[in-house]
């Protein structure tokens, strides 16, 4: 199968199309040769080419490099630049082969109403892609052929039919064709073929025999898996991503990357030395900057989807976007959510560049030293008392001013430096009219009140005062419980009107301006 020019490009051309090509990389890491993942690899390409500069102009002992990053060793500086530079040939090659894939699926299937798809064959996975088509987006343009429908019960009593149509539900037929269709629960890597949109009848014992099978791949492929993010989690990044800050270093737009200051649950975060800005408006690049990198293992975002999903900025987007995006969204997210803060005023990192699930942004702290959490820093009560009102007032201006509710407030994303408090982790912070902004907000408000009471500030408002006094909702409930109602109430009011007057709220005063009470 080569109908089309397939012999035009280069590389593929000479295995031919399909599964026979090799599927581990030609120049794969080295058997044998233990090769150090860590940031050291994205810092060893830029140590290298310092160092050969120094040796040409032989200005400067070339020890003294070697000094600078504290992860590089002098060994493995060929050995990891290689590598990178392997894997971007070799994604550069899957590229390829996945572009002349699709020229060829696309001549293959013509306009015939039957599609074949060459999906399978694909070097580069449509989720895992990097490339540039992929903002163009495949789940749209594509139907799914295989969609089975439901299998046709039987009822309780144990048969259909009357007289001599009676169907039983140990019908053969009727028994082959609802095995075929159960194959649809099996673990999704599990390769069914498409039988499943067919008229396949498959005997209980088939059945059974597939059905154990399918059950211990998945055992066996979650074993694998486990296998894969651990050293995932060792590497800190996965090569693509180590990728994207290898070309931010190679830019010249971060200095060195020196090291990983916290790894989350849902984001790792590194420090660099920033360098000169890139072209692009004149930016000038903080001295120190902060990178966090969205993680890009899907698993942990999942419950997270309330706070996007329900977002009417990004709702239209979201029903449309693969994981891969809805992870990028995130950094998107924590970026305009910056911007705002920024723009107010409040202290917080500022943004510096959003690439994909890439965030770099400056450093809160110095000479790679984070400022501390306010959870892990002992104040005095004068500076406890100084950070509570501080938190008060940054609490009412992104209420306000920037129209959002931070919606993860706590002592764990507080810095404290330079003699204040540094919000940061704004990546799910949301509006106020979010269908569960305002529970969002008195959650971030117990948080504060209880930290600041028990650090001793005993002009502290307590939760129910303080949502109040951000807010300006004025609940008068007394106990908790009815409070929460109340706010849970003024949700369900907000949505009502939502749902009555299109997206945005008209009964709140101006455009986006927060609830107000009694409308
Ligand atoms: P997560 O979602 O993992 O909590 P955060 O944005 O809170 O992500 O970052 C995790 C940690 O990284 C923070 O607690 C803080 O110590 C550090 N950190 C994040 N951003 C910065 C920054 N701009 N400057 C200094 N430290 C930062
Ligand atoms: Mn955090």
């Amino acid at each position: 199968m080569d109908p089309v020019g397939v012999a035009a490009a280069p590389a593929p051309a000479e295995a031919g199309p399909g599964p026979a090509w090799p599927r581990k990389c030609p120049w794969g890491a080295a058997k044998g040769a233990p090769l150090s993942c860590s940031l050291a690899d994205v810092m060893s390409e830029q140590l290298a080419k310092e160092l050969q500069l120094e040796e040409e102009s032989a200005a400067f002992p070339a020890a003294a490099a070697v000094a600078e990053g504290p992860f590089v060793t002098g060994e493995n500086i060929d050995t990891s630049s290689d590598l990178m530079l392997a894997q971007m040939l070799q994604m550069e090659f899957d590229r390829e082969y996945d572009a002349q894939l699709r020229r060829e699926e696309k001549k293959f299937n013509g306009d015939s109403k039957v599609s074949i798809s060459f999906e399978n064959y694909r070097k580069v996975h449509p989720f895992d892609s990097d490339s540039s088509e992929d903002e163009v987006d495949w789940q749209d343009t594509r139907h799914d052929p295989y969609r089975a429908d439901k299998p046709t019960t039987t009822p309780k009593k144990g048969f259909i039919g009357k007289g001599k149509d009676i169907t039983t539900k140990h019908d053969e037929v009727v028994c082959g064709r609802k095995n075929t269709a159960r194959m649809e629960n099996f673990a999704p890597e599990f390769q069914v073929g498409d039988g499943i949109g067919m008229d396949l009848k498959l005997s209980n014992q088939v059945f059974n025999a597939l059905k154990q099978h399918a059950y211990s791949e998945e055992r066996r492929s979650a074993r694998l898996h486990e296998k894969k993010e651990h050293s995932t989690a060792e590497k800190a990044v996965d090569p693509k991503t180590r990728l994207l800050l290898y070309k931010m270093v190679n830019s010249g737009m971060l200095e060195t990357i020196t090291g990983c200051i916290s790894t989350g649950k849902e984001s790792v975060v590194f420090h660099a030395y920033g360098g000169k800005s890139t072209n692009e408006e004149d930016k000038v690049i903080p001295p120190e900057c902060a990178i966090k990198v969205f993680k890009t293992t899907l698993n942990e975002f999942k419950n997270r989807d309330k706070y996007i999903k329900d977002d009417y900025r990004f709702k239209d987007r979201f029903s449309k976007l693969n994981p891969r995006k809805i992870i990028r969204m995130w950094a998107e997210k924590e970026m305009h959510n910056l911007t705002r803060m920024q723009n107010a005023g409040i202290p917080c990192p500022q943004v510096v560049i959003l690439k994909k699930h890439v965030l770099v942004m400056s450093f809160i702290g110095q000479d790679q030293a984070p400022a501390p959490k306010l959870k892990d820093v002992k104040l005095s009560s004068e500076d406890m008392k100084k950070a509570y009102y501080q938190v008060l007032h940054m609490m009412q201006q992104l209420y306000k001013e920037c129209n959002l509710v931070h919606a993860d407030l706590s002592e764990y994303n507080m810095l404290w430096h330079e003699g204040k408090v540094w919000l940061i982790d704004v990546s799910q912070s949301v509006e106020p009219t979010h269908p569960h902004g305002l529970e969002f907000l008195f959650r971030d408000c117990r948080n504060v009140s209880q930290f600041f009471q028990k650090g001793g500030v005993t002009e502290a408002l307590n939760e129910r005062e303080l949502f109040n006094a951000v807010s300006n909702l004025n609940i008068t409930a007394d106990t908790e419980v009815d409070f929460q109602a109340e706010i849970e109430a003024l949700e369900k009011m907000n949505e009502d009107h939502v749902q009555k007057h299109g997206k945005k709220a008209s009964a709140f005063p101006g455009d986006g301006d927060p609830p107000v009470c009694g409308e």
